[in-house]
């Protein structure tokens, strides 16, 4: 019997069979979790289906109370599932804390938000109005950089527009989604919230099925690919929220040691396994060299540790495969460039990488141009004639963008010109629930939070009515 359940129709069940959960700063097991198999996806996905129906049916302001409820009960478990986060992902025990508390902040936004009915017409010869209307059943596949906050991102604003929805957690952190799916359980109608885990085999049945209405997907652009193709048979609506290779624009006017800290931040932040962390930095010649010294001695002073001991800043890779690649962008980054801090494994167990800052590397780069996912920050020097925007726009990817100036009108100029879902200047990072938020190009399709985001889990219905 395994230590944690799946949860299907209200209820805690034992899987077909049954998964071990590695701790990556040790790589010791520390649990065991349910695992589906088809038959079971089959009866999650029949329960939210029975269960949608009746949820549709409650008033939007009951939903709001539900979404409430869910905030509540995390805000109540906060602590115990701060620990799983950083046993299950291995996040430093400060920044678990920090996913759990704005989990719960963005649920209690999206706990105001409302579908009001727009009236389009209304004269004496029609009335046309547009109303939003529930999908039916969502699958929300999930990835393992944030486990739980990136389960808020979608199934809260599904179940606000009268959704029902399956939970699909990545492989190698489910414990939190099954802690978020027990909150759920005491509080919404059984079935509205099911989960099924996997060790990435059922992706293909869940995503094709004729009963999921809707995927909401994060993950990689190759995943969100194959996403696509299955969800096409039937035609289904689907938000893709894929990768990144974030790229910073550092203009000669900066205040070299202050942007420094905040643009180490931005690389380092959950030992770089973010999807809009600052992946290539590129810094004017004026200011290069001193920039690259700052943020060499940032990295070469990080704590690295297993994130449940107090003080570490960064923590293990989440995965063994994830934790091999990056090793391989190590190597890369060695013979690409100049490695001026890290470069190495500390001689420890766990799937750890000492925080890397690689300079005089360029455009065409492996560690340039690949979705590093690491901690490993390439600094690459461009001069006043270089084509700074194109290289910026020179990826397939299109997630985040940061400039960095105090001519505040010269960085919007060149915000303006670059090809992402958004832009920052002076920061990068910062988002909210009630900022839209989404990918252009191969990073993705759709938008998350705000009312764009709970509209992407609605249907458009126009009643047109003859006067
Ligand atoms: P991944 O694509 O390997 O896995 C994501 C999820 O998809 C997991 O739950 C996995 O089990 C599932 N999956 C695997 N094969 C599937 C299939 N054929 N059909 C459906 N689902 C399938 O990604 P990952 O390694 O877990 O996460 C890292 C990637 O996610 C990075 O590229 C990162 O940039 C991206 N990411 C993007 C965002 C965003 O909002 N844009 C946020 C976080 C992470």
């Amino acid at each position: 019997m395994s230590d944690f359940k799946l949860w299907i129709d209200g209820n805690a069940v034992d899987g077909a069979s049954e998964m071990d959960v590695i701790n990556p700063a040790t790589e010791e097991v520390f649990a065991t979790i349910a695992k589906s198999d088809k038959a079971q996806v089959d009866a999650a996905i029949d329960s939210a289906k029975a269960a949608q129906l009746l949820w549709a049916k409650t008033s939007i302001s009951e939903r709001q109370a539900a979404l409430s409820k869910i905030a509540d009960g995390l805000n109540e478990n906060a602590d115990d599932i701060a620990r799983t986060l950083t046993q299950e992902q291995g996040k430093p025990s400060t920044e678990a804390a920090a996913e759990v508390m704005y989990t719960e902040a963005f649920i209690r936004h999206f706990a105001t938000m409302d579908l009001p009915m727009e009236v389009l017409q209304d004269d004496e010869s029609k009335r046309v109005e547009l109303h939003r209307k529930p999908l039916g059943v969502v699958a929300c596949i999930i990835p393992w950089n944030f486990p739980l906050l990136i389960i808020a991102f979608k199934a809260p604003l599904a179940i606000l527009a009268g959704n029902a929805v399956v939970i699909k957690a990545s492989p190698t952190t489910p414990i939190s989604t099954a802690k978020f799916a027990e909150i759920c359980a005491s509080v919404l109608p059984a079935g509205v919230v099911n989960t099924v885990n996997d060790e990435n085999e059922l992706g293909d049945y869940l995503t094709s099925h004729p009963n999921i209405a809707k995927v909401s997907f994060t993950g990689s652009s190759a995943t969100g690919k194959k996403v696509m193709a299955s969800a096409s048979n039937t035609l289904k609506r689907l938000t893709l929220e894929l990768g990144g290779n974030d790229p910073g624009i550092v203009l000669p006017d900066v205040n070299v040691k202050e942007t420094a800290a905040k643009l180490y931040g931005a690389a380092f932040m959950n030992c770089g396994q973010v999807c809009l962390a600052l992946k290539r930095t590129y810094v004017h010649e004026s200011i290069y060299d001193e920039m690259c010294d700052e943020l060499a001695t940032l990295a070469n002073a990080a704590v690295v540790g297993d994130g449940s001991n107090q003080g570490t800043e960064i923590g293990p890779l989440n995965n063994k495969m994830q934790y091999e690649k990056v090793k391989g962008f190590l190597e890369n980054a060695k013979t690409a460039g100049t490695v001026i801090a890290g470069g190495d494994v500390p001689d420890t167990k766990g799937y750890f990488i000492n925080p890397t800052i690689v300079r005089d590397v360029k455009d065409g780069d492996e560690i340039v141009d690949e979705e590093q996912f690491g901690p490993i920050m390439p600094v690459i020097k461009y001069a006043d004639n270089d084509d700074i925007v194109g290289s910026a726009n020179g990826l397939e990817f299109g997630l985040g963008a940061s400039v960095w100036s105090d001519d505040l009108d010269r960085a919007k100029e060149i915000a303006m010109q670059v090809e992402s879902g958004t832009v920052w200047i002076n920061t990068h990072l910062d988002f909210g629930p009630n900022v839209p938020f989404g990918g252009a190009k191969q990073s993705g399709i759709g938008v998350e939070f705000a009312q764009e985001g709970l509209h992407e889990f609605t249907q458009v219905q126009i009643i047109n009515q003859a006067k």
